[in-house]
């Protein structure tokens, strides 16, 4: 009898045994790969970021171009200017028969002159027309 009991302790002992190193795998695995994948997204998300100099906007430029667009053109910003998003292309009052046809480019810190400019915007308060630029650069 007493044997019998031993047994079933046994048994028990190793059923828990197994029973909690599954749990604990199991836990510790939802635990850790979320935090892992989300420090990898913002890490890349900041990287982008940093990469980027300026942007500016550019419109179509021809017969077909309306006078908002064309007044745009050229306009440069740092890429967290809070004028950015109000500018954004296309934009609703846009007359062109073609529709709005601006769009916003990204130019990256690796690009030649790139550092001037961000230097420029970041003197005249973050955002420039071309003119304003170009006299900067010359
Ligand atoms: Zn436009």
């Amino acid at each position: 009898m007493i044997r019998f009991l031993v047994f079933l302790i046994a048994v028990y002992l190793i059923y828990y045994l197994i029973k909690n190193s599954i749990k604990g795998r199991t836990a510790r695995n939802t635990y850790q790969s979320p935090p892992v994948h989300k420090e990898k997204k913002s890490d890349v998300v900041n990287t982008h970021l940093k990469e980027i100099a300026y942007v500016y906007y550019s419109a179509a430029k021809d017969g077909d171009t309306c006078d908002v667009c064309k007044a745009l053109d050229g306009r440069h910003l740092l890429p967290n200017h809070k004028m950015l998003h109000d500018i954004k292309p296309p934009h609703a009052g846009c007359k062109s028969p073609e529709g709005c046809r601006c769009t916003l480019v990204y130019v990256t810190r690796d690009e030649e002159d790139s550092g001037e400019i961000e230097y420029l915007l970041k003197r005249h308060g973050g955002m420039c027309d071309r003119r304003t630029i170009e006299r900067g650069l010359a």
